[in-house]
């Protein structure tokens, strides 16, 4: 398993064609509150049970749904959601590896996200 740093990293590599620290790429999000989701996921800090449980706002940490932490990997790669439902069929639309590096640095993916999403991130 990758550590979140190493994640972070290799996603802005992606998104800036540099390795270095996250910078604005604003063609990749439709609007303000896509970038903001877009980071949020991208270094963990979201409303998703695991953090929550981390900041004491949640008892379990656990996908209400599936009985596993509920982190961002889990949200948008392995939950049985409609979100994870959507970024793995774009996945195999077009046949990119289904990784969450993959996920979170493909602004078309982060848009499907934000549509299909129902919960404040
Ligand atoms: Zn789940």
């Amino acid at each position: 398993m990758q550590s979140c740093c190493r994640i972070i990293q290799e996603v802005a590599s992606r998104c800036t064609g540099r390795n270095e620290g996250l910078l604005h790429n604003l063609d990749m999000y439709a609007n303000r509150g896509m970038e903001v989701m877009a980071n949020r996921l991208r270094f963990g800090r979201c409303r998703l049970n695991a953090y929550l449980q981390q900041i004491g706002r949640q008892e379990t940490g656990l996908c209400d749904s599936c009985g596993v932490p509920e982190t961002v990997s889990h949200y948008v790669m392995d939950c049985t959601n409609d979100v994870t439902k959507e970024v793995k069929a774009h996945r195999q639309r077009h046949r990119q590896e289904h990784t969450l590096a993959n996920v979170l640095s493909n602004g078309e993916i982060l848009r499907i996200i934000c549509q299909v999403n129902t919960r404040c991130l």
